[in-house]
């Protein structure tokens, strides 16, 4: 393809997006397809002769489209939302188009930069404390990771490096391997399921401390475990605190766990992987207090700011716990900058050889980088903050107008506080019952949903997803819901 033709494909596929995303709500939400439908519509090994722009366009309709799980639809109610919008699509194209790998300052100057200041810009929407962020030139930064699954992992990886470091030091005859086969981590019976792999990717036990009646992580749960787990010579180290579980979006007790971390010497991560976004709208701000305690913070832009896929915010309050935790320094990615000494301070944090640097090589898991911020900063600027929190609240309102349909009908019953965007729900009555009207909504394919176990009893979750969910969506999924709910009734009694 050479420039000319990509200038009119380009166009081509601006359009045919644009009317993807206008002409979605009248997509199946859920497709009809089985497990293996695609590998007998395409040839089984790459074309040797190249194919047309037009061949593939033709097959996108014939082949792709009919597997596709919509998942920006109105009618898809699904997990959690995962971001769409047009400027952070316009910013990833512009990204793809530089592909830089922003390891380092070096590498692309402007990606690094760009990075940290927009992870300061949503530091203080969120009011952050001043330690998490970069401009204060004090110890803390913020840096785009792909995933909440691997802020964990990284967090827990800095979490065990300094511990064994710090008993190292206490005791220098104690081996690697036999501190790491009693360090202990902690989270509540609600975390992600990322949480527990991050144990176990990190080689260390995880505990799930049992939540209380609103599932929630207290104080007196965590005490109890680290009492006995000491008494029983292991070694806690880190506690991933959640805010807004991906079950009922439950928040853990921060001003309660949050102090014990502090006091006992143990990393606190807190993971608000879909809730972060919420905290920039003051009325919601009051559920991160207790963020002051932690030692990472993390939330996925991706989900519910707007910001598309990949981009998930992570801050520390100590930059050095990571670079220090996973540094190694090849020849071939170094480079030393003459200039360095005219620097002011402050912008050392860039160079290899400053004080403090922002290699983001350091921070994370992977070498390579995209140029991530650049959907950061598209989507700040479009919507404003001022836009950005329109947009929560308005699903927040919607979840409240489910919640309520819900209450006024008395064969249902809410199985969990309607905090932000989700709404637990179910037929008052047997699991069986409530599966049997989850098939009945999946199989019917009108609207997506998916449930969840709280405590023992099977649960539906309606999660306000789309960009363009409007109340009217709302009310006809609760329409169509209590229509299914009435057969399902119907057979049980026959
Ligand atoms: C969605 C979610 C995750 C996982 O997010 P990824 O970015 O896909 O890894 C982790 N924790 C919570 C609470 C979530 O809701």
């Amino acid at each position: 393809m050479n420039t000319s033709e990509f200038r009119r494909r380009g166009k081509e596929m601006v359009d045919y997006v644009a009317n993807y995303m206008e002409g979605i709500e009248g997509r199946q939400v859920y497709p009809d397809v089985e497990p293996g439908y695609l590998r007998p519509l395409i040839p089984d090994s790459a074309p040797q002769e190249p194919d047309t722009f037009e061949d593939i366009i033709n097959d996108i309709e014939k082949i792709i489209m009919p597997g596709v799980t919509h998942w920006h639809s109105p009618y898809f109610f699904a997990y959690f939302p995962t971001a769409s919008s047009y400027p952070a699509m316009l910013a990833d194209m512009l990204c793809g188009a530089i592909g830089c790998i922003g390891f380092s300052w070096a590498a692309s100057p402007a990606c690094t930069e760009l990075e940290t200041v927009m992870m300061d810009w949503l530091g203080k929407m969120l009011e952050l404390p001043e330690a998490f962020l970069t401009e204060k030139a004090g110890e803390g930064g913020g840096v785009i990771q792909g995933s909440a699954s691997e802020a964990t992992l990284v967090a827990l990886l800095a979490a065990r490096t300094k511990a064994i470091h710090r008993l190292q030091a206490a005791s220098p005859e104690l081996t690697q391997a036999a501190i790491m086969e009693k360090l202990v981590a902690y989270s509540s019976d609600q975390a992600h399921s990322s949480v527990e792999r991050a144990g176990l990717i990190g080689g260390v036990k995880l505990k799930a401390i049992p939540s209380d009646g609103n599932f929630a992580m207290r104080a007196s749960a965590l005490q109890e475990a680290l009492e006995s787990d000491r008494a029983a010579g292991l070694i806690p180290f880190f506690v991933v605190a959640t805010l807004g579980t991906t079950t009922c979006c439950s928040f853990d007790n921060l001003l309660e766990v949050g102090p014990i971390c502090n006091k006992e010497d143990m990393w606190l991560h807190v993971d608000a992987a879909y809730a972060g976004s919420a905290f920039i709208c003051p009325e919601f701000r009051h559920l991160l207090n207790g963020v002051e305690f932690a030692d990472s913070f993390n939330f996925n832009p991706h989900k519910w700011l707007l910001v598309n896929f990949d981009c998930s915010a992570m801050w520390v309050k100590k930059r050095s716990d990571l670079t220090g935790a996973f540094r190694l320094d090849p020849t071939y990615l170094k480079h030393s900058h003459q200039d360095s000494g005219k620097l002011k301070p402050a912008f050392n944090i860039f160079l290899t050889d400053g004080p403090f640097h922002v290699l983001f090589q350091h921070w994370q898991i992977p070498l390579g980088r995209r140029f991530r911020s650049l959907k950061m900063w598209f989507v700040f600027r479009m919507y404003g903050v001022k836009g950005l929190q329109a947009y929560i609240r308005k699903h927040v309102q919607l979840s409240h107008e489910f919640e309520s349909l819900v209450l006024q009908d008395p064969r249902f019953e809410i199985c969990a506080e309607v905090t932000l965007g989700l709404v637990c729900f179910r037929l008052k009555g047997s699991n069986k019952v409530n599966e049997a009207l989850l098939q009945r909504i999946n199989s019917a394919k009108k609207i997506h949903l998916v449930p969840c176990h709280l405590r023992d009893k099977f649960v539906l979750r309606f999660a306000i997803c789309s960009r363009t969910v409007e109340s009217a969506h709302v009310q006809r999924a609760w329409e169509h819901i209590k229509e299914l709910a009435a057969d399902v009734l119907r057979a049980e009694k026959e």
